[in-house]
């Protein structure tokens, strides 16, 4: 069903509001396309809070259906603590928008293009976070940060036990966003050795995916969560 981005985010009114009326909170699990608007826009909210989306920084897109593919991703160029219903734009399987009465989608939006190829994957969170920046570049040699052994990896979809390791591969940081995002394609594709959960480029930030924008949402709570320890262990280590 076609997201209709006239419809306001609040269910409530305005003397709703004044009679205390609390609007419901969402249920991230189950959302239609006004839910993932007003979840959007929350995660904007709570991720520049937690400054993983300072700035005009990062970008996020949720799949709204899939044959034919047409994904939801937030305009170029807007403060994350500041969206409104209407700055998102409607894109299809080729990158392009819906029709031109939208606006501009992000610069990055072929990254989230390619991701939402996959049939596992219904959101994706692109995020720039202080250690996300640091580590990418200071594991930059290895191409992956590996993390191993945390209790929080369980909060990654698959994983059951503390006692295993992710390795959360580097990317170089490009401008070419369509040259990165086939180098990102062919490693989703890899039979062997895939692409799962996230991926971080060079001294920008983070990519992570969920089946839906709760498991998105988790991800990167996780994976920061998990990143500042490492952070913070390599820190403790130097003194
Ligand atoms: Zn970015």
């Amino acid at each position: 069903m076609a997201a209709d981005l006239t419809l306001p985010v609040s269910r409530t009114t305005r003397s709703d509001r004044t009679n205390a009326v609390q609007p419901s909170p969402l249920n991230w699990n189950r959302m239609d396309d006004e839910d993932v608007v007003a979840g959007l826009i929350q995660i904007g909210r709570e991720f520049h809070a937690r400054g993983w989306s300072l700035g005009t920084s990062s970008n996020y897109s949720v799949v709204l259906q899939r044959e034919p593919l047409e994904l939801l991703v937030t305009a170029s160029g807007l403060h994350k603590d500041q969206l409104q219903v209407g700055d998102f734009a409607r894109i299809r399987a080729d990158g392009k928008p819906i029709n031109d009465v939208q606006p501009k989608s992000s610069a990055e939006t072929m990254l989230h293009v390619v991701l939402a190829h996959r049939p596992d994957v219904g959101a994706v969170l692109h995020t720039h976070s202080v250690w996300c920046t640091l580590l990418s570049d200071v594991e930059f040699a290895q191409r992956a940060i590996r993390i191993a052994g945390y209790e929080m990896l369980k909060g990654l979809a698959g994983i059951t036990t503390h006692d295993t390791e992710v390795n959360l591969e580097i990317f170089e940081n490009t401008q070419d966003i369509a040259a990165l995002a086939q180098q990102v394609d062919q490693r989703l594709a890899d039979a062997e050795r895939p692409l799962q959960h996230a991926f971080l480029l060079r001294r920008h930030g983070l990519y992570t995916w969920g089946r839906d924008l709760a498991e998105a949402r988790r991800h990167v709570e996780i994976i920061e969560f998990l990143l500042e320890c490492e952070g913070r262990r390599r820190s403790l280590m130097l003194v």
